[in-house]
């Protein structure tokens, strides 16, 4: 039995309203008030709501997240949000290099290492996204291309700075699909980074929560969570119903 507790984000990405989100997190926030306390719980709404989300969530074990952040620190970055701002209106996780940032916006391993760094300064925790496609998975190089996404990181940040930090595996070819990972190959590749982790620092091999991504739903979260180096999920579809994320998270309370 691992000594790690579980934790279940919920990514919303660029979906709610003002009252979506109150309803979401209220319902989250009763429905899991008796949840075991191995059970972490986060959810990530687009940031406009992240003031009322924080708010919400505060005295709660609901926390909140951001899904993105800058990479600077401050200035004329038009349309950008700094980790300080994060951090002053109350996130406690930021979701980085999630593969719709890396594909749709471009974002370079350096600018995701860049951002895992500035979530850490702002006393946050990074939610590091690495993944294959479906072409790389087909290639047969799943194992170097996420490999090389967290060197990218490891390279930058040091070994070190993975103390605390969270890794989320998400096969791209499974990410809102309905296509999940079978649990033998989330687990073989949970296994995988686990074992680049211990390479270089065996505590932070054996503390770090990693969480598996990819049309996580309550009908598979328990076999996915019941994985030895599955530490529970990142949630994008399902995390948007109340029932049902409660259900994902319950599963990771088994
Ligand atoms: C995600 O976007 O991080 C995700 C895992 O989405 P979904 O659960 O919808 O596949």
């Amino acid at each position: 039995m691992s000594a790690r507790s579980k934790l279940v984000v919920g990514n919303w990405k660029m979906h709610g309203s003002r009252d979506f989100c109150e309803s979401l997190v209220n319902e989250i926030k009763s429905e899991t008030q008796d949840f075991s306390a191995q059970v972490e719980i986060g959810v990530c709404p687009p940031f406009v709501y992240l003031p009322l989300i924080a708010e919400l969530c505060a005295g709660s074990r609901i926390m909140p997240g951001a899904q993105n952040v800058s990479a600077e620190e401050k200035g004329a970055f038009t349309g950008e949000v700094a980790g300080s701002m994060l951090a002053d209106i109350g996130a406690q996780l930021v979701i980085v290099g999630h593969s719709e940032r890396r594909e749709l916006y471009a974002e370079s391993d350096v600018q995701v290492a860049t951002k895992f760094v500035a979530v850490q300064k702002h006393g946050m925790t990074p939610i590091l996204c690495v993944g294959e496609s479906l072409q790389q998975r087909q290639q047969e190089i799943t194992d170097q291309v996420v490999l090389a996404q967290l060197d990218a990181v490891i390279e930058h940040a040091g070994i070190a700075a993975f103390a605390g930090a969270v890794i989320a595996y998400e096969p791209i070819w499974a990410i809102g699909t309905g296509e999940t990972a079978s649990p033998e190959q989330a687990q073989q590749v949970h296994a995988l980074i686990r074992k680049h982790l211990a390479e270089r620092d065996s505590d932070v091999a054996s503390t770090i929560q990693l969480l598996y991504g990819g049309s996580v739903k309550s009908a598979n979260a328990e076999e996915l969570f019941a994985q030895p180096d599955i530490d529970g999920g990142l949630v994008g579809g399902a995390s948007l119903e109340s029932k049902e994320f409660v259900a994902i998270c319950a599963s990771a309370e088994r």
